[in-house]
């Protein structure tokens, strides 16, 4: 009768009616323990973090093949590219957020959420430790573990300030929804400073000087939101102060928006220009004071401008719980957690990394393509025919994405292309290449790949591809559908994670936008600001959030940005 599994209510009624039930009771232990010796006991996954990859992970997730617990300290999914415009209020905080119980409501039986922050993760215990992020639990401290089979790393990044010197204490940020709100109360907070009385003209020019450091996508759309709302609202509700306003962005390259294609650079350079907007290039901002930024450049040496705002978007960088792990599994050195192709952090089982805490190592690049050369000089002629090393190129692409966006964006996709860049003319129509000639080029490539870009467009194909594999786990485990195994035989269970370029956008105020879209082609002005409006709704993650953000950009249109300080 004490057998395991045998409810209370059975064993009173056995209790009751005697031996008869008392079969019954055992019977319903066997059936129990049938069961639960047919279903295995699903595998426990942990998601720690609720961005575009965690979230884009557990959207796809077949969650009912396992047991998924998902930790963050945020209990909602933020739109982070329409942060700029909640920092201005053309779009309201609010509808640029999902909660993440909503967005995995149908997923509800199978998911848990705990709102706390990950600050430890022991690999070696296949743990993680967690504090809560909304106060004690029953035991007096709010810290708690959590353990795993498979932990999915998807923990973002933080500001990085380069260790520049008052940076922290002085500078905003725009990294978060909080972020936003803070400099859309500072912005009114400065005006309204600076309409007080007794306010000398050089104390208002300095109050109402907004400088943005960092001339990345971030900074260039912060300070497009930021003229927006000076010339279409704040002017007109404070006409006295009007001529002390000032925007100047500080960048430390020779241009802003250097990642993008040149000539969206030197249009939204020009456009500044018109707008008043001060752009200084080549410089590196090297202290920040209460009132005082320094910077200095090469040719002209430090120079000091006094400021009102400054707003920091300079660089991201390695949240401390990741800086932790890295140093336990001797990554030591880096900025990010290196992963394989298959987004699995190197040497540490069961642990995928996505998003920006996490990139595709080059380590083992050219061991690899050492490895596919091999296999594909059949003959042992220590030569290729061009046919043969356009699928050594192709395989090498599929392994390595990063290759191709680097061969893309230095137009080398065609393999006489790569041969001319690197070993010169003569071989240009060669039809047998040398592999060790050609080796040589494709180092030139690899020393100079660039990384995948951190952005929501990567953070998002990871977690799709990851939630597919996962999904497929165990149907790839008997038929594997991936490359061939660079060491032994057989294939690997998955294809490779490949990341698809879909184009880029920059809003930059006045109703006009860039895009950089996939095939080379590049779109500037007011049709594409059309375009970016229908993308970002289309992009939302609910028709909630849709219809909040379509219905804030229409009040806007119709009664300009709010500008009370709330
Ligand atoms: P995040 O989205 O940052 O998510 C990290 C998650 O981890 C969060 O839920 C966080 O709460 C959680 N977390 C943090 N610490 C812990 C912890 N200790 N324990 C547990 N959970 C934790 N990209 C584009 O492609 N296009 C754009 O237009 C664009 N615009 C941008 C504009 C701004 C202002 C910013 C800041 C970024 C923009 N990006 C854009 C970049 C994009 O937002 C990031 O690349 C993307 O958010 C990365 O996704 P992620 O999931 O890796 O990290």
């Amino acid at each position: 009768i004490s057998h395991p599994g045998v409810s209370t209510a059975a064993l009173l009624l056995a209790a009751a009616s005697g031996g008869g039930l008392v079969a019954y009771a055992d019977s319903a232990a066997e059936n129990a323990s049938e069961q639960s010796q047919e279903a295995p006991k699903k595998k426990k996954v942990v998601v720690l973090g609720t961005g575009w990859a965690g979230t884009s992970f557990l959207k796809d997730l077949d969650c009912s093949k396992y047991e998924v617990k998902v930790i963050s300290p945020r209990n909602y999914f933020a739109f982070t590219p329409l942060l700029p415009s909640v920092t201005c209020g053309t779009v309201e905080a609010r509808s640029i957020v999902e909660p993440i119980r909503k967005m995995l409501e149908k997923k509800r039986k199978d998911v848990t959420f705990y709102e706390a922050e990950c600050f430890k993760i022991d690999a070696s215990k296949k743990a993680v430790h967690c504090r809560s992020a909304v106060g004690t639990n029953f035991d007096g401290n709010g810290d708690f573990m959590v353990d795993y089979d498979y932990l999915v790393v998807a923990l973002g990044a933080t500001v990085n300030t380069f260790g520049t010197p008052g940076v922290m204490e002085h500078c905003y940020f725009l990294k978060e929804v909080e972020d936003a709100q803070k400099i859309r109360r500072n912005v009114i907070d400065c005006f309204e400073k600076a309409s007080l009385p007794n306010i000398s003209e050089e104390e208002k020019r300095r109050i109402l000087h907004f400088v943005i450091i960092g001339g990345g996508p971030t900074g260039v759309e912060f300070a497009a939101e930021l003229h927006d709302f000076l010339v279409e609202d704040l002017v007109k509700i404070y006409p006295a102060i009007e001529d002390f306003v000032k925007i100047t962005i500080i960048q430390s390259g020779e241009h802003i928006l250097n990642m993008f294609d040149q000539r969206i650079a030197t249009f939204a350079e020009t456009k500044f220009q018109r707008d008043g907007i001060e752009v200084n290039t080549g410089y590196r901002v090297i202290k920040v004071s209460d009132d005082l930024i320094t910077m200095k450049s090469k040719s002209l040496g430090e120079v000091s401008v006094p400021y009102g705002m400054a707003v920091w978007s300079a660089g991201i960088g390695t949240r401390p719980v990741v800086m932790d792990f890295m140093h336990q599994i001797g990554q030591t050195n880096r900025r990010v957690l290196a992963t394989n192709e298959w987004l699995r952090v190197h040497e540490c089982d069961g642990i995928y990394a996505i998003g920006d805490c996490a990139s595709i190592t080059q380590r083992k690049i050219m061991e690899d393509i050492s490895t596919i050369f091999k296999m594909a000089d059949k003959d042992n002629s220590g030569t290729l025919t061009l046919k043969e090393i356009n699928d050594v190129l192709e395989d090498i692409c599929i392994r390595y994405p990063q290759v191709e966006l680097y061969m893309k964006s230095m137009h080398m996709l065609d393999t006489r292309d790569l041969i001319k860049d690197a070993i010169g003319d003569s071989h240009k129509e060669a039809m047998v290449v040398d592999i060790e000639e050609f080796k040589k080029a494709l180092c030139k490539v690899d020393s100079q790949v660039k990384s995948v870009p951190a952005t929501a467009q990567v953070a998002a194909q990871q977690g799709h591809y990851l939630a597919e594999c996962f999904n497929k786990m165990d149907q790839c485990k008997e038929e594997p559908e991936g490359p061939l195994r660079m060491s032994g035989s057989g294939r690997h269970n998955f294809r490779p994670f490949r990341y698809k370029h879909l184009g880029q956008f920059v809003p930059l105020g006045g109703e006009q936008a860039a895009a950089e879209l996939p095939g080379d082609w590049v779109s500037m002005g007011h049709s594409t600001q059309w375009l970016w409006y229908s993308v970002y709704a289309s992009k939302q993650v609910s028709w909630r959030t849709r219809m909040l953000v379509v219905s804030d950009w229409t009040r806007r249109f119709i009664f300009g940005r709010d500008s009370s300080r709330i």
